[in-house]
């Protein structure tokens, strides 16, 4: 068995996803064997560093001893059981634990199975809430420019990414886009706060002329990442928060990707000490091994449904695999990794290694930006950096550096023309360094004519 073979079975049978698959005539797919701590080895023995995190979930590696003990435990008692009318301890114990490390009120738990689902549930119960209150006006949402929320087409419909979304419009329920606090527009000299600050004042428009018949916010905390790892200031939050309570508007605030320590906290939401009524957790949840999401609510919310039956004010939204044993199992060994070894001061310095790595890239002719928020850093790569014009997307760009970094072994994937790394947090300062080196290589080949 090597990648040659195993690629051709897989083009003769599958379609995979996020992937125009013509690509694969000439990109080679890459067929993995083994994945250990942050190394991926593909059938002919090559490795790649996951400096990606495999799509923003993996958190203490492929393998990990901690993760793997705690799913073969579960394995022996309960592998996956109905959560109606049925329950189990995983799926318990993991729920005591989000309550209690999630932000001040959030005091429920729904599982769904993805991100995209706790999407659509936060969505739902949103505005079902409203329904049950009475107000049967409000019936619809608020999102951001370059926002991003998952593929399913409730979801879709809040993100604003216009190559996912744009073909689908036909389709999508009519949602309320608002300019965003993305920075990377600010005027020269303008900080982060300032810009967020300014921003806002178009949402705060916004909900104060269309409250009346909007169910709630949707927001991705401090990083925009699907919309190219765009970045801003606590402030919005906080100010948003505000507003929210002010206008009567629910706050649902999607953690999937920057959720469990990405943003330097282990929530992003905590950097502008708010909670918000709806927070939607998926991703890192289970370290990167399992589906599972949360969407972490109010009791006041909860009680809002909670009825005789024939009052048919219950939230009947159901997925088969709702609280999955396996997957609580390993979310719950995330959690103590989390807590027994520090993680979250122990990323500091990993943080601060990283933004020294790519101090280089700052005055590169054809980088725009370096930004980084906590473990996430974004290098935006431009055609003229002093205009910030940007590479035709035709262009590719991006691929070249995906193309070189996979030669070199590291699995860099960039977005569009964006590189950025999002590593698990058991990189070491050595392999921050590796990372840096081979995109700044992939950075100059790309750039060349
Ligand atoms: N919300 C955000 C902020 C995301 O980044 C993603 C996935 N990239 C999703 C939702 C959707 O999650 P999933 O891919 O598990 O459906």
């Amino acid at each position: 068995m090597n990648n040659h073979t195993l690629a051709n079975r897989d083009l003769a049978v599958l379609w995979h996803p996020c992937t125009q698959m013509k690509d694969h005539e000439t990109l080679p797919l890459i067929p993995i064997k083994k994945g250990q701590g942050i190394w991926l080895e593909d059938f002919d023995g090559k490795q790649y560093l996951d400096a990606i995190s495999s799509w923003w979930v993996n958190l203490f590696g492929h393998s990990n001893p901690i993760i793997n003990a705690a799913i073969k435990v579960q394995l022996d008692s309960l592998e996956h059981t109905i959560f109606a009318g049925f329950t189990h301890e995983v799926g318990i114990k993991l729920a005591e634990r989000l309550v209690a490390i999630t932000p001040a009120g959030l005091d429920r738990c729904f599982y769904a199975d993805n991100g995209s689902s706790a999407v659509e549930v936060a969505l739902k119960m949103s505005f079902h809430y409203w329904r049950n209150q009475g107000q049967r006006n409000k019936t619809k949402f608020i999102t951001l420019e370059n926002s991003y929320h998952g593929e399913t087409l409730g979801a879709l419909a809040v993100g604003h990414v216009a190559l996912y979304k744009e073909i689908y419009e036909p389709l999508l329920m009519d949602v309320i886009t608002v300019p965003g606090p993305d920075c990377y527009h600010r005027d020269s000299g303008e900080s982060w706060a300032d810009y967020s600050r300014r921003r806002f004042a178009i949402m705060e428009e916004t909900l104060q002329q269309q409250a009346k018949s909007v169910c709630a916010v949707i927001i991705e905390p401090l990083v925009q990442c699907a919309g190219n790892m765009r970045m801003y200031d606590p402030v919005y939050l906080s100010l948003l928060r505000t507003a929210c309570d002010k206008y009567h508007v629910h706050l649902i605030v999607d953690e999937i990707a920057v959720g469990f320590g990405r943003t330097g906290t282990l929530f992003a939401c905590e950097q502008a000490a708010i909670s918000p009524d709806f927070m939607c957790l998926s991703k890192g949840l289970t370290g990167g091994y399992l589906p599972l999401s949360a969407v972490m609510t109010s009791n006041s919310i909860y009680q809002a449904f909670y009825d005789d039956y024939q009052k048919l004010t219950a939230f009947l939204h159901s997925h088969s695999y709702t609280g999955n044993a396996l997957a609580c199992s390993a979310a719950l060994a995330t959690l103590d990794i989390f807590q027994q070894q520090n993680i979250i001061e122990k990323n500091k310095p990993l943080a601060a290694v990283m933004a020294k790595s790519a101090e280089r890239f700052i005055e590169h002719p054809h980088i725009a930006e370096v930004r980084q928020t906590g473990m996430i850093l974004a290098i935006e790569m431009v055609k003229n950096r002093q205009t910030r014009e940007a590479f035709p997307w035709q262009e590719r760009r991006g691929l070249k550096v995906y193309q070189h970094a996979l030669s070199k072994g590291v699995l860099l994937r960039p977005l569009g023309n964006v590189i950025y790394f999002m590593p698990p947090y058991i990189v070491t300062e050595e392999e921050l360094w590796l990372i840096a080196d081979v995109a700044w290589q992939g950075i100059h080949l790309a750039t060349q004519d």
